[in-house]
């Protein structure tokens, strides 16, 4: 059950979109499921993943960082550009498959990123060594893609191999990410903000970065439990977006102090009761107030922040939250630790390189899900003495 609600996360954003019309057609419901399943398939198999082992020097001090995500910023401000050159709407959909394409939205991602990458680039602190590839200045998103364009030409051979990585890389990234933002706000996720209140981590300082977990807690002693050692052993912090039904099973079934032991010193917020689209979800308020309830009576601690199952919302929502003095907290960098088609050691390599082009944010994974137990230390020991600030 609970596997299967993590693992429908992006799911069903596929699947939502092809059944949402077919309501009241049995028929043509049975064709697009069909169709819908295909495509479910083929975006799981799609998604990006990088073996980080083509980049051949280490990148865990400030300025090695740096050099890093300077590399993978170039080579991803050139897959978007190329993205972004798609005008014609069908083959706009073709590339994003998808049925509906909101290009505002895309138009109003792509601003905004061009913004965040062009930033990130003023961050840099590199301190040259005779392996750092010389840029001309940036000043410009055009800047940005000039330095880009020439890349190839400045390689030395042993940056090759994860050149043509990282190409790959982003550009499944670039349509992973331009698919969400074509299908906003019909579908909300985290790609766009629908109110200043919201946050995705974006608005973080430069390296800061933040953990966060949804769907849980699991049975004691089953992953939460683990994964909140390794946490503890690592000394890092994290918030923990529980779902109001597994979090009163196990407060029925191995008390409270259970439950207050396993999140102390832990950050805690709200994915509602059910894992269900909450806009879709006619009780959707009775969810957020009964999980804030039960996390307020069991724990005595208070929520401040939701976490919407699949990232959707609705003005509704968000209204109500503010009246509770809560907001909605999201995420820019999503781990796809639930997917199958992706293992421990390709998520951390994923997480790594999203890190390095960010420069900064919230990281989404699943406690119920074994993966980021695996993948973080390797993160982690890639990057302690790069000056990250974990939240
Ligand atoms: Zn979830």
């Amino acid at each position: 059950m609970k596997k299967t609600t993590a693992k429908n996360e992006r799911r069903s954003i596929s699947s939502f979109i092809f059944t949402k019309r077919s309501k009241y057609k049995s028929l043509l419901l049975i064709l697009l499921s069909c169709v819908s399943i295909c495509s479910m398939a083929q975006y799981k198999s799609n998604i990006a993943k990088i073996d980080r082992s083509t980049w051949p020097y280490k990148i865990d001090s400030a300025s090695e960082f740096d050099y890093a995500s300077q590399m993978e910023m170039l080579v991803f401000s050139w897959e978007l550009n190329k993205a972004l050159k798609i005008k014609n709407i069908d083959s706009l959909k073709q590339y994003l498959r998808i049925k509906s394409v909101n290009q505002n939205s895309i138009y109003e991602y792509s601003r905004q990123i061009k913004g965040m990458i062009l930033q990130n680039f003023k961050q840099l602190d590199i301190h040259p060594k005779n392996y750092h590839i010389k840029l001309s200045e940036i000043n410009s998103w055009n800047d940005i893609l000039t330095n880009a364009n020439n890349l190839e030409t400045k390689l030395p051979t042993n940056l090759l191999a994860w050149y043509n990585n990282s190409s790959r890389f982003y550009s499944k990234y670039v349509g992973e990410q331009l698919r969400l933002a074509g299908l906003f706000p019909s579908i909300t996720s985290e790609i766009l903000k629908l109110d200043n209140t919201e946050s995705t981590g974006v608005k973080f300082q430069d390296k800061e970065f933040l953990l966060s977990f949804d769907d849980g807690p699991t049975a004691k002693g089953g992953n939460t439990d683990k994964l909140i050692e390794i946490l503890k052993q690592y000394n890092k912090n994290a918030i923990f977006f529980v779902l109001g039904k597994n979090f009163e099973t196990r407060s029925k079934l191995n008390g409270n102090e259970n439950l207050k032991n396993l999140y102390r010193g832990f950050k805690i917020g709200s994915h509602g009761n059910i894992h269900k689209a909450h806009p879709r979800y006619q009780a959707w308020k009775h969810s957020i107030a009964y999980t804030d309830s039960l996390i307020n009576r069991n724990i005595n601690r208070t929520v401040k922040y939701f976490r919407p199952p699949y990232g959707q919302r609705n003005s509704k929502i968000i209204e109500y939250l503010k009246s509770k003095n809560q907001s909605v907290m999201l995420w820019n960098i999503d781990s796809q630790d639930w997917n199958s088609k992706i293992n421990s050691k390709e998520v951390a390599d994923r997480i790594i390189s999203l890190m390095l082009v960010w420069r900064k944010g919230i990281l989404l994974f699943h406690d119920i899900h074994s993966k980021s137990k695996y993948a973080l230390p390797i993160v982690w020991k890639q990057l302690e003495q790069s000056s990250i600030n974990w939240k």
